[in-house]
């Protein structure tokens, strides 16, 4: 089962999370619209929070 919650822009097909381009047309996605925007600044605050939590 895959998470499709953003519509290719191209061709309006339902796009899966992960991976760079539309299934269908194999259009290049916007940055927002995939998973590395979303888990890239996740990760940095997961990392960096502690060094903030025990000053
Ligand atoms: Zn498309």
């Amino acid at each position: 089962m895959a998470i499709r919650i953003f519509r290719c822009e191209h061709c309006d097909h339902k796009m899966r999370l992960g991976g760079d381009c539309c299934g269908w047309c194999n259009e290049y996605k916007k940055p927002y619209q995939r998973m590395y925007f979303y888990v890239v600044p996740l990760v940095l605050i997961l990392f960096t929070a502690p060094n903030f939590l025990s000053l």
